[in-house]
């Protein structure tokens, strides 16, 4: 019966999978990288960061060499910016030990950043090899199509995708089960287009809407800030996160637990600054984060070298890469 499933689930793969760019030649890098991409949104907004990735960065030796500043900027707006040094860290690692990608499960899982999700992925679209990947859109079809009811277990659903997929060509179900649960099974299903509807037992028993089970809603910490944005004539006050710290590595303008007022930054960047105007309020999300950002202008009379922080110039602050919450109020900044 499952191999019933799985050829007709190739079949329809074969018929109407989306065309992506990361399809049309899957080396171990692109998927690689593809792979992280997508685990960031959805793939119609990767397809314009992949492009761009693979023609700044067309190999692993690539990434070794440039700065992380040049990823990050090549990354900026997919968030989560530690998989970008993670792609890096094992980019170096890669092209000491001459340079490609492993082929198997076990040596793939010792890559920083690579989980058993991306490993079986790489295993499956570039090595052709027998492997579960195992992501949002597998665990629904799967827990689905076997009927998994309440809180499944990674392991469980991994062997179920692994015995869903026959011997032959097994990479093309594999990637068939990603497609599909990203199409017609999706939180509502459109079971009767399906073409493993004849054998799926949530669709048999009535079943789709309690399977999968719902999962319990991450609880968020809510935070607001004060963002102060200390111009002196041409120049603006930035500040770059510490590696180690959360956002290490990217700019943001300097903030402070909301409200923060004149006199708090005279006295913490002790110069001589007074309050022009208020920006519009935006939002930031970060890992359990979510903030609110409250940006304001401040004029500053003098320049100093402050501690922890750098004088840039207006007009090149674009080039920087900053955190998604800051990049707006930078661009509420330029339109004023
Ligand atoms: S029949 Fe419906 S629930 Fe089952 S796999 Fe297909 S779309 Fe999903």
């Amino acid at each position: 019966m499952t191999q019933d499933s799985s050829k007709e689930l190739k079949k329809w793969f074969i018929q109407e999978k989306r065309s992506f760019p990361w399809r049309e030649n899957p080396t171990p890098y692109a998927v690689w990288i593809s792979e992280i991409m997508l685990q960031q949104t959805r793939a119609s907004v990767v397809i314009d960061y992949f492009m761009r990735w693979m023609k700044l960065f067309p190999s692993i030796a690539e990434v070794a060499k440039a700065s992380i500043e040049e990823l990050f900027k090549a990354w900026e707006g997919l968030g989560y910016y530690s998989r970008v040094r993670n792609i890096q860290k094992a980019a170096i690692a890669l092209q000491e030990k001459g340079g490609g990608l492993p082929s198997s499960l076990e040596e793939l899982l010792q890559i920083p950043g690579i989980g058993p999700y991306t490993a079986g992925a790489i295993a499956s679209f570039a090595f052709h090899q027998k492997a579960a990947a195992v992501d949002g859109n597998v665990s629904r079809v799967i827990s689905r199509y076997y009927g998994l009811e309440g809180e499944v277990k990674r392991n469980l659903l991994e062997e179920k995708t692994f015995s869903f997929l026959e011997e032959e060509e097994p990479w093309v179900a594999m990637e068939a089960l990603i497609e599909l649960g990203a199409t017609l099974c999706q939180k509502t299903p459109r079971c009767e287009e399906c073409p493993l509807h004849l054998n799926c037992e949530a669709y048999l028993q009535g079943k789709t809407e309690v399977i999968p089970a719902k999962k319990k809603k991450q609880e968020f910490i809510y935070l607001h800030k004060q963002v102060i944005i200390l111009i002196h004539e041409e120049e603006v006050l930035i500040e770059k996160k510490k590696e180690g710290q959360v956002l290490g590595g990217l700019v943001e303008f300097p903030s402070f637990p909301y409200p923060y007022e004149e006199e708090s930054v005279r006295n913490h960047f002790s110069i001589l600054a007074y309050w022009t105007e208020d920006l519009p309020q935006e939002k930031q999300s970060f890992t359990k984060y979510q903030v609110d950002l409250s940006p304001a202008i401040f004029h500053s009379l003098e320049k100093k070298d402050i501690d922890g922080y750098k004088w840039v110039k207006l007009d090149s602050l674009v080039s920087l890469t900053f955190s998604s919450g800051h990049k707006r109020v930078l661009q509420r900044l330029l339109e004023i």
